[in-house]
């Protein structure tokens, strides 16, 4: 049986370090403090955001919200960005994704300064994560590299392959594993014989947004399967790319859906908050 890794408890024993160490900087008058960004009204943009208003509470740290009408202006969202760089009470500044559709993400993400850009998504950081020399690393991918440390997953020298190549979450995840010495392949809609590459796999990461995608026939025995998808099929259950029933009988260890990447995103992101904290107030 396939051990499954429980990113409830991880993602726990993240946060309760986080919140240890948010203490310790309230002791010396530094709280660390997020402003979240919304724009419009989608239903799980909301969730997502009112999830991470409580992770905050929870653990110390301030933040705020501000739910700006789905109609707002480039140039307001731009001069909010800009005055929250400016205050020195907001560590971490996050723009909740996707934004609509006459907003240019590219833009605000650029705008938002690369010290408080606690998703890591401006291009600054992001090249600092290829250079392998950064601060900031974004949360999902983050989060699974916790993951893989806790399950005690050997990755240097292991044959890893990520299904799927977003900015989010595929690029960053082969990076990591790449600074892991893994040797990687990236496959994404395009890649031929895909069920073949993935066999070869040690360690497969999929991330694509179709629920139940890999099967059984796509898993070399004994490999760890790290699901990243969150779908919502209509009226179903949350459940992830990896066909877990037929899935878990084959592979040494899988994280479920939920409770597996999905918790870590949020103790990742309260890590890189702490983080942010801490280089604008020059503490190691
Ligand atoms: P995305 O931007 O839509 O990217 C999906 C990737 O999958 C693309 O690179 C795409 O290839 C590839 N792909 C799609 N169909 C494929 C197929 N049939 N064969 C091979 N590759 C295929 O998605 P994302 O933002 O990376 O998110 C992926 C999933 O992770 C979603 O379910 C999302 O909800 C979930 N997610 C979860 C968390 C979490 O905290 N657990 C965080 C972020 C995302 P092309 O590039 O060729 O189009």
């Amino acid at each position: 049986m396939a051990k499954i890794i429980d990113g409830k408890a991880v993602s726990a024993a993240v946060k309760a370090q986080v919140a240890e160490e948010v203490a310790a900087l309230r002791e010396k008058n530094i709280v660390p403090g997020l402003a979240v960004i919304i724009v419009g009204d989608d239903p799980a943009s909301r969730v997502y955001v009112n999830n991470k208003k409580k992770a905050c509470e929870a653990l110390g740290i301030y933040s705020e919200e501000h739910a700006l009408p789905a109609d707002t202006t480039e140039q307001e969202l731009l001069a909010l960005v800009e005055s929250l760089n400016n205050r020195s009470d907001i560590s971490g500044i996050l723009c909740q994704l996707p934004l609509p559709k006459h907003l240019d993400e590219k833009k605000i993400i650029n705008a938002i300064s690369p010290l408080k850009d606690v998703d890591a998504f401006h291009p600054s950081n992001v090249g600092a994560i290829m250079i392998g020399d950064y601060h900031f690393l974004p949360c999902t991918p983050a989060g699974i590299m916790e993951l893989l440390k806790a399950a005690d997953v050997e990755i240097e020298g292991k044959r890893c392959v990520v299904i799927g190549r977003s900015n989010i979450v595929g690029k960053p995840m082969a990076m990591l594993m790449l600074h892991a010495n893994a040797t990687v392949t990236i496959c994404h809609s395009r890649t031929k014989d895909l069920p073949a590459i993935c066999r070869e796999a040690d360690i497969l990461i999929v991330a694509i947004g179709k629920a139940g995608f890999v099967k059984a026939d796509m898993v070399k025995p004994g490999a760890v399967v790290i699901d990243v998808g969150m779908n919502r099929p209509e009226g179903g259950k949350l459940c992830g790319d990896v066909d877990f029933a037929s899935v878990e009988p084959v592979c040494s260890a899988i994280t479920p859906v939920p409770g597996g990447v999905g918790p870590m995103t949020i103790a990742m992101l309260m890590k890189n908050t702490l983080m942010a904290a801490k280089l604008q107030n020059a503490i190691r």
